[in-house]
C-alpha cells in the first residue's frame, strides 16, 4: 500500500523514548527542555512547545488578548484545527478566499472582511508555501492585526532567505505525526515577543506563574497563584524525545519531500487534465502534494479506483465555511475556495516513498483519469 502520508521514525527515536521511559520521567522536564533550546537554535529565536498545533494556535490568539467579540481572518481552505483554534477563544473566524495560483489567503478578499473587530490575521502556509511574506506582513501592520501563522505545513521553508518562525509576529507549528517532523503529537509557538511567550508559559500549565521553570529543573510549584484562565497544554517528556531526534534527521527528511515533490511535477508536466500547483521546491518543504483535476471529474471514483491499485488520495480541504458550525456567521460565497475545492487530489508524499513509487501512482492516476 502507498500510503498517503505517515510516520518516519528509525531507531533513534525509539531508543531515546525507551530512555525516557527508564528514567520515569515522562511528564514536561529535561527533555522537553532540551527540544526547545534545539528548536530556538532552529529558529534563532524563542519559543515554547505545548501538546498540539491546535493548542498553539489557540495560546497565541489568547496571548494577544484575542477573544470574544473579536474577528479573525482565516483561509477557508484549511485544516479544521485553524477555525476551531479561533472559535476556541470566542472569537469568530472570518473566512477568506484563497488564491487560485497558490491557494493561500486571498489578500484582497481578506481586505475586504476587515471590521473594526478584526484583530488579527491567520494565514495558513498550506502545503508548505508561506507565500510572499512582505506583503502579509505589510497588510497586517497597514490594518494594524496580529498575525498567527498556521505554519503546521511549513516546517523548514524558506522565505527571502529566512526560515518561516524565523522572523515575523507569531508562528505556530505542529508536530504532529505526518508533518514533517513529529513529537508524536505536539506543537510550538515562536516568537520574538517576550509578553506573548511567557502568557503562553503560563498558559500551558494552567496559568500558574512561571511553573516552567521549576519543572525544567524537576521540581514543582506548591504554593502559587493564579490570575489567568490555563490549560493542561503542556509537552511531555515522551514526546520531546521523538521530536529531539526528529530534529536531527531533518535535513535527510526534508531533502526526500523536495526531491519527490519535484519528481511529481517533472512528471505531470505535460498533463492537460493533471495540473501540478506551481512551487519553488527549492525554498519550500512541501508537507503535501496537491494537484487539480481539470474538467468534470468524479473525485469519489477516482480515490476508489487508486485504492484498489494500493495508493491512498485524499483531498486538502473541506471548506470550514461550509460547516454548519461556522457558516451561520461566513454567509458569503467564496468563489474560488468553491470552485476549486472540488477538483482538488492530494497524491502520497511522505519521505519513505521511492520515485518508483511517484511514478507508479502517476501512470495509475493518468490511466484512471
Ligand atoms: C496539523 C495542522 C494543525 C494542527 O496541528 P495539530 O498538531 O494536529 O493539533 C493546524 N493547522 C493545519 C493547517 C494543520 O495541518
Amino acid at each position: 500500500m502507498i500510503k498517503l502520508s505517515k510516520s518516519i521514525i528509525s531507531a533513534a527515536e525509539k531508543k531515546r523514548v525507551l530512555d525516557v521511559l527508564d528514567k520515569e520521567f515522562l511528564g514536561m522536564g529535561n527533555e522537553v527542555s532540551e527540544f526547545e533550546n534545539a528548536l530556538s537554535q532552529f529558529f534563532g529565536r524563542p519559543m515554547v512547545c505545548v501538546v498540539n498545533g491546535t493548542a498553539a494556535l489557540q495560546l497565541a490568539l489568547q496571548a494577544c488578548g484575542v477573544g470574544p467579540n473579536d474577528e479573525v481572518l482565516v483561509p477557508s481552505i484549511t485544516y479544521l484545527a485553524s477555525f476551531q483554534a479561533i472559535s476556541a477563544t470566542g472569537a469568530q473566524p472570518v473566512a477568506c478566499d484563497i488564491n487560485e495560483t497558490d491557494l493561500l489567503i486571498d489578500l484582497e478578499d481578506a481586505k475586504k472582511k476587515i471590521t473594526s473587530k478584526t484583530k488579527a490575521i491567520m494565514p495558513v502556509y498550506y502545503a508548505g508555501d508561506s507565500g510572499n511574506l512582505d506583503l502579509l506582513f505589510k497588510f497586517a501592520s497597514q490594518n494594524r492585526i496580529r498575525i498567527i501563522e498556521d505554519a503546521a505545513h511549513a516546517f523548514g521553508t524558506i522565505y527571502d532567505n529566512k526560515k518561516v518562525g524565523s522572523y515575523g509576529d507569531i508562528t505556530c507549528f505542529s508536530f504532529d505525526g505526518i508533518k514533517n517532523i513529529t513529537s508524536g503529537e505536539g506543537g510550538c509557538i515562536v516568537t520574538s515577543d517576550t509578553t506573548v511567550l511567557n502568557k503562553i508559559k503560563d498558559a500551558r500549565l494552567l496559568g500558574v506563574k512561571k511553573d516552567t521553570e521549576k519543572r525544567f529543573s524537576g521540581k514543582r510549584s506548591w504554593d502559587f497563584d493564579v490570575s489567568s484562565q490555563g490549560w493542561r497544554y503542556h509537552m511531555s517528556n515522551i514526546m520531546a524525545a521523538i521530536g529531539i531526534e526528529q530534529l536531527k534527521r531533518f535535513d535527510e527528511l526534508s531533502e526526500k519531500r523536495k526531491k519527490l515533490a519535484i519528481y511529481y511535477d517533472q512528471l505531470l508536466k505535460g498533463s492537460n487534465k493533471v495540473k501540478s500547483i506551481k512551487r519553488d521546491y527549492k525554498n519550500i518543504v512541501p508537507h503535501i502534494y496537491v494537484v487539480t483535476i481539470n474538467g468534470e471529474v468524479e473525485r469519489k471514483s477516482i480515490q476508489e479506483k487508486m485504492l484498489i491499485k494500493g495508493i491512498e488520495v485524499g483531498y486538502h480541504y473541506q471548506p470550514n465555511h461550509l460547516l454548519s458550525f461556522y457558516k451561520l456567521n461566513n454567509k458569503l460565497p467564496l468563489k474560488i475556495t468553491e470552485s476549486i475545492f472540488p477538483r482538488l487530489l492530494t497524491l502520497p508524499l511522505h519521505p519513505d516513498l521511492s520515485l518508483d513509487d511517484i511514478k507508479y501512482v502517476v501512470n495509475e492516476l493518468n490511466k484512471i483519469i
